[in-house]
């Protein structure tokens, strides 16, 4: 790509992991064959096969969920005080392992290394120190007297997050006492199953933690297993309304994190050159592959011009490649399935009438790759101002008044988050106030903690995970 300046290559090296050609299904503390066939996960940033991996059929997840019932006996009834140290064990190996786990992410899911290395694994971590604090203070949270664990949670985590999402999963289910099986996505199982392996370091007893590989059908055999107690699940808006529609009518508690098409307001006394970095934070990290990105940036009409030139000129600098490179700002599209969306997504963008401006980028000739992209003259009615994209693609409205930010920001089925830019303290509060989203950042955005709850309204979701809140999901 272009640039004001010329870095050379500074890749990490992949050294560090030992990728198996084979994985089977982690089941009561072990590696097993599956009874199913197998599928291949590839390097999105190069489509070269990275190993093979079980799928799941009924039967093994019946197995798996078999392993985590008999789990839960010990498991729910050891003392909170033990449970932590091994969910503190589980952080530092981590921790431990850090660079191996920030490479596979990279080569498996197309994020580049700085931020699977300077975010993703670090809040893994953060996730699993976290909850192992709470696991010895439950009567403490709120929740009762004497809260007790649910049972068994099958959970089912996306692709874009896949060890982050894993640890919103597993750590506070964990310190709860429940017991889990967890589906990773099927483009990206690679770093649940090293954390399967983390697990036997760490000594967990067996059965606690599951890992069972597989696409769609597994993760519904998991769902809707008459064994679990609970489901928690991550991943689009459509597949969460077909697993709200299998658990009505049993007993199992259910939280759906689903999808979002987030406001960015920028209002005109904002410091315009610190919104451009939440900007471009906002829709490029993670390829846009983000619930709660800033997909739609709403900007105050007297700022328009202005802002949309120091954006441009930031977009000119971001570097689009080799996931492993340590200066790459934008990796590889997850998969060629979620680059045909993007790509169809943006090219009605444009038929309806919407202004298309890219960066000069010269993509690699193998693998998916969309450039930084973003729309003007966008209306609230064209198809990329109201659908996830799920991509590097910003869509452009404007406004005039607080008022008409605010009723646009909320003209959506979606409310995951927010982000909000001004100067002023008292617009900050009005704003957050009236915006139907989980999650309303200012002068910020995409800011992850362990203590801070996260979820949405609407078709978002329902049910939070993070914080003391996120530990009501898996209480009694
Ligand atoms: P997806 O819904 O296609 O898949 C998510 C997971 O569900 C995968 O593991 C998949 O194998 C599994 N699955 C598919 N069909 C199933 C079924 N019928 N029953 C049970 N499981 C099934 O979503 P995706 O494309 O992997 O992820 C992208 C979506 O996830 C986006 O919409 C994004 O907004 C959303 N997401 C939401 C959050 C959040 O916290 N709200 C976080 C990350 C991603």
């Amino acid at each position: 790509m272009s640039t004001p300046f010329d870095y050379a290559p500074a890749p990490e090296s992949r050294s560090i992991v030992d990728i198996k050609p084979s994985y089977g299904l982690f089941i009561n503390g072990e590696f097993v064959d599956g009874h199913g066939k197998s599928f291949k996960t590839i390097s999105p940033a190069t489509e070269e096969v990275l190993a093979e991996v079980a799928e799941a059929d009924e039967a093994d997840v019946d197995a798996a969920v078999k392993a985590a019932r008999k789990a839960f006996r010990a498991w729910s009834r050891m003392p909170g005080r033990e449970r932590a140290k091994y969910l503190y064990r589980i952080a530092r190996i981590i921790q431990e392992r850090s660079r191996e786990l920030a490479v596979l992410e990279s080569l498996d899911n197309g994020k580049p290394i700085k931020e699977s290395r300077d975010v993703d694994v670090p809040t893994v971590a953060a996730h699993f120190f976290y909850y192992a604090g709470w696991a010895d203070k439950l009567e403490h949270a709120g929740f009762g007297s004497n809260p007790q664990p649910l049972g068994v949670a099958g959970q089912v985590i996306p692709w874009n997050f896949p060890l982050l999402m894993l640890a919103w999963k597993i750590a506070p289910a964990l310190a709860c006492g429940n017991t889990v099986v967890l589906k990773p996505a099927e483009t990206t199982p690679l770093t649940a199953l090293l954390f399967a392996e983390i697990c036997q370091q760490a000594d967990l007893p067996p059965g606690v933690v599951n890992i069972v590989t597989g696409a769609g059908g597994t993760g519904q055999a998991l769902v809707g297993h008459p064994d679990v107690d609970k489901v928690a699940f991550t991943g689009s808006t459509e597949v969460g309304k077909a697993i709200a529609r299998t658990v009505a009518g049993t007993n199992k508690k259910v939280t759906l994190e689903l999808g979002g098409k987030a406001a960015n307001i920028v209002f005109d006394d904002a410091p315009l050159d610190q919104a451009v970095e939440g900007i471009v934070n906002g829709i490029f990290f993670n390829q846009g592959h983000v619930c709660c990105a800033g997909s739609r940036l709403l900007v105050q009409e007297s700022v328009a011009d202005e802002l949309l030139a120091k954006l441009k000129r930031r977009m000119s600098t971001l570097r689009v490649g080799d996931p492993l490179d340590k200066n790459t700002d934008i990796g590889a599209i997850n998969s060629a399935e979620q680059l045909a969306r993007i790509r169809e997504l943006s090219d009605i963008g444009e038929s309806e009438g919407a202004g298309r401006w890219s960066p000069a980028c010269e993509l690699p000739s193998t693998g998916f790759w969309f450039p930084p992209t973003l729309f003007t003259g966008v209306s609230q009615a064209h198809r990329i101002a109201r659908e996830e994209i799920f991509g590097p693609v910003l869509s452009v409205l404007t406004f005039r008044t607080p008022s008409e930010a605010i009723e646009k920001a909320n003209n959506t089925p979606y409310g995951l988050s927010a982000g909000v830019w001004t100067d002023k303290g008292s617009r900050i509060l009005h704003m957050a106030n009236q915006l139907r989203a989980g999650v309303v950042w200012a002068n910020t955005f995409n800011k992850f903690d362990p203590t801070s709850p996260f979820g949405g309204y609407k078709e978002s979701g329902y049910g939070r995970e993070g914080g003391r809140h996120g530990l009501e999901a898996y209480l009694k």
